[in-house]
């Protein structure tokens, strides 16, 4: 199974520079309807069925905020029918917070949870699980499973403890540095303790604006982490950073 959450502007191009066709994706999810997180669905949607050789036949699944099917129908009424009927079905899944979905494709499926975040009135943030599995060892039990977690956009808020409790993958965003934040996003100093609070194995921070580029992502990731007295383990991100969501933790 293929998936992706949210689409800024330019992430198609990134996805090719990188290697990463999107022709074989069972799902998209996005969070909230902030361009720097759908620009390029209706791109997406385009290539899908424009390609050369396009020959999708397989539904696709939007997962995403509340009012995302309505602002589908509105981008439909203006670009044309092909949006949502692109030539292959188009199930289009509102997870409100506290809403679950399962998802099925090719080899796995997944379970996806939304947890409500403070930012936009209609954003969310997705808790990713692999559903209970069984094999030989487990004597009937089932296997522990791997959890992602990501935050979409967000202010500080003690949902995103709940969101990432036990994740093995936490990715959060982390939009301004100390000393420069903005209502509605996290600096370092607000991501550290929440991480270490959730319990999360390993925390990706990403999502960095400009402010960052000044004093340097690393450097200042460096300081923070320095300054904060709990145990987390943080990697800030970079365009193209590969990393594992599991394995599951093992039975102890
Ligand atoms: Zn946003
Ligand atoms: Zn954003």
């Amino acid at each position: 199974m293929r998936l992706i959450l949210d689409l800024g502007s330019g992430s198609l191009r990134s996805l090719a520079r990188l290697g990463e066709n999107f022709f074989d994706l069972t799902a998209v999810g996005v969070t909230h309807r902030h361009q720097d997180h759908v620009a390029d669905l209706l791109p997406l949607l385009f290539g899908l069925r424009n390609s050369p050789g396009a020959s999708r036949r397989e539904p696709l699944t939007i997962f995403g905020y509340r009012g995302i099917q309505h602002d589908l129908e509105c981008l439909a009424h203006v670009y044309g029918s092909w949006v949502l009927e692109p030539g292959f079905g188009v199930d289009v899944q509102e997870l409100p917070p506290g809403k679950r979905l399962r998802l099925c494709g090719p080899g796995s499926t997944l379970e996806v949870q939304a947890f409500s975040v403070r930012h936009s009135p209609e954003a969310v943030a997705f808790r990713l699980q692999l559903p209970a599995t069984f094999d030989e060892t487990s004597a009937g039990a089932p296997l522990p499973q791997a959890v992602f977690a990501y935050s979409g956009d967000s202010g500080v808020s003690s949902s995103l403890v709940e969101l990432a409790a036990g994740a093995d993958l936490f990715v959060c965003e982390c939009a301004f540095p100390d000393g420069a934040g903005v209502e509605g996003h996290l600096t370092p100093s607000e991501l550290l303790p929440l991480s270490a609070a959730s319990g999360a194995r390993r925390v990706v921070a990403t999502h960095f604006y400009p402010e960052w580029d000044t004093r340097g992502v690393e450097a200042e990731w460096e300081r923070a982490l320095r300054r904060f007295e709990g145990d987390v383990a943080l990697t800030p991100a970079h365009d193209g950073l590969r990393m594992d969501v599991g394995p599951p933790r093992q039975r102890g």
